[in-house]
């Protein structure tokens, strides 16, 4: 490491950190900063302070001033948000949900009635089976695979046009990407000129 050994080097020489290859009090070989600590005690600390942050309820404050932020810097919240890790995405998803179990709800049995009220009265046991083994091999898929799979209405069923039905056929397996692309391109299809 090209660091200043000692801090009065690193004051000397205008340098951020020095390193003395000496354990820190908490037994860390670890660079310092000239004007703080060993930086691995320093992220210790900040571990610390953010578990403590995590697990107080946000103050009224403190929600609307996040509110503020995300309206000023939508895209970028969400460019970070879709940066960040599966895992960790799944792990928010989950924690939302939590937080908003009426939103999910409802959410659910629109979906359950949207889907209710686009099959036909004709559809045999056989075919239910297939639907079902449609949405069980979507979840196969994103065990399997990682990356999310999602049941689509190939003709969807609530379009401008025509209006699909909950039927084997018109379902398939895909990534919630491309289901996320389609999404756009009716949208797009659809727009007004
Ligand atoms: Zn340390």
């Amino acid at each position: 490491m090209d660091l200043p050994k000692t801090r009065a080097e690193a004051k000397a020489c205008g340098a951020t950190h020095y390193f003395t290859g000496v354990p820190c009090s908490r037994g860390h070989i670890a660079p310092r900063k000239t004007k703080g600590a060993c930086v691995e005690c320093m992220k210790e600390d900040w571990a610390i302070d953010n578990e403590k942050r995590k697990s107080k309820p946000k103050t009224e404050a403190a929600k609307a001033a996040g509110k503020r932020y995300y309206e000023k810097n939508k895209e970028l919240v969400k460019a970070r948000a879709n940066a960040r890790p599966a895992e960790e995405r799944r792990r928010h998803k989950l924690a939302y949900k939590e937080q908003n179990p009426d939103l999910y709800k409802a959410l659910t049995s629109v979906r359950k009635r949207r889907h209710r009220d686009a099959t036909p009265k004709w559809i045999t046991a056989d075919q239910k089976l297939a639907i079902r083994q449609l949405y069980l091999s979507a979840i196969r898929m994103t065990e399997i695979t990682g990356e999310r799979y999602v049941v689509d209405h190939i003709v969807p069923l609530i379009s401008p046009d025509v209006c699909g039905l909950h039927v084997p056929w018109n379902l398939r397996v895909i990534t919630q990407t491309e289901n996320l692309q389609k999404s756009n391109k009716l949208v797009d299809t659809h727009a007004p000129e």
